[in-house]
């Protein structure tokens, strides 16, 4: 059997999937990247490809673009071509072709501008992009899933230091929100009420892992958190997907991710990396009253700007584990200040009202 186009299968040891694209390891080895330190980057660099008026792979030519820019990965994961469903002649070798696609979104024309460096009214122009490119793909009928994510940082292996996020739109639910789904609706059809709401009160009352909030989002150190200073950002209002937001949202969700990120550089005094991504719910025809709208940030940073966590060993096979609890790296990233170490004015505070711990 041959397989040569984008499919998942399926472990049957643990009920989870893996994306298989073999199409991909056709693609051209793209060189060794230079790797530039993100303190120092120009505003324009000619050798980037996601720069404006430069040339990407395949030929295309990236427009002079002023505020985001979205364009279909030259190197898509997914392809949204009909294929060849896969024969399974046995019940453990399971597999299933994957249709989907795959976007870059540009945050801005500037090359040296990660989110935290952005003014407040592009991020917000970012996150319009995220809502619109939510809403397009997840009305295509062969896909039902969204995932909207940022990758900064070489440690986690971005392959380019120009601000961007990536959008991978599929028509399977990936294991993450599969699992994120499964538990949201056990608790929604025993209670009555979104899980997510429900942990933000408890939160809100107990005060020890809340970072700060306004009006419309809390972000904290999650009880469970996983990475030393893992950080969610939950909606108040039962929105179930980005393209719900409202103008007053869209606004404070911009003033939140900018705190969020300021404090992570201010950290350790770099441009702090991380895996980010919003779990929104699954585009179906349902309305999907148990699910509300979050932002998880996973920095893989522990002591400092070389010290990492790596999960290997028992955390590969057993379970994960940390030594900073949760508390502690809440007390951390609630000490810094909202003052980019690299700025000398405050971020906008305008979508932040109601701000407890300032
Ligand atoms: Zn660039
Ligand atoms: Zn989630």
């Amino acid at each position: 059997m041959t397989y040569d186009t984008p499919h998942r299968r399926l472990n049957p040891l643990t009920g989870e999937w893996v994306l298989i694209s073999p199409h991909r390891a056709k693609r051209p080895w793209l060189g060794q990247v230079e790797k530039t330190s993100p303190e120092n980057l120009p505003t324009y660099d000619p050798t980037c490809y996601l720069c404006p008026r430069n040339e990407r792979a395949g030929g295309f030519r990236n427009p002079d673009y002023s505020s985001t820019f979205v364009f279909d990965n030259d190197f898509a994961a997914l392809l949204p071509d009909e294929t060849q469903a896969l024969a399974s002649d046995h019940p453990l070798l399971v597999s299933v072709s994957e249709r989907g696609l795959c976007q870059v979104v540009c945050f801005s024309p500037r090359h040296d501008l990660s989110l935290p460096e952005l003014d407040q009214i592009d991020v917000e122009n970012v996150i319009r992009t995220w809502m619109g490119q939510s809403a397009e793909l997840g009305a295509k009928d062969f896909i039902h899933y969204v995932q909207v994510f940022e990758n900064k940082g070489a440690v986690m292996g971005a392959s380019n230091p120009h601000p961007h996020s990536q959008i991978w739109a599929t028509g399977l639910i990936p294991n993450e929100p599969a699992k994120e789904l499964e538990r949201q609706t056990d608790y929604f059809n025993q209670h009555s009420h979104p899980l997510l709401a429900d942990y933000l009160d408890q939160e809100h009352k107990r005060q020890e892992r809340i970072l700060f909030s306004n009006d419309h989002f809390t972000a904290l150190v999650p009880y469970w958190a996983i990475w030393p200073f893992e950080v969610i950002v939950v909606a108040h209002r039962n929105v179930a997907r980005l393209n719900e937001l409202t103008d007053v949202e869209v606004s404070a969700l911009a003033g939140i991710m900018k705190r969020v990120t300021t404090r992570y550089d201010n950290l350790f005094e770099i441009s702090f990396p991380y895996s980010m991504g919003f779990h929104q719910a699954p585009f179906d025809t349902q309305s999907h009253p148990e699910w509300t709208l979050h932002a998880h940030f996973y920095p893989p940073l522990l002591r400092s700007a070389t010290v990492r966590k790596f999960m290997v060993g028992f955390e590969l096979l057993g379970m994960p584990q940390r030594d900073i609890t949760p508390e502690i790296a809440a007390e951390r990233l609630r000490s810094l200040s909202d003052v980019h170490y690299k700025r000398s004015s405050p971020v906008d505070k305008r979508s932040s009202p109601a701000d407890k711990h300032r």
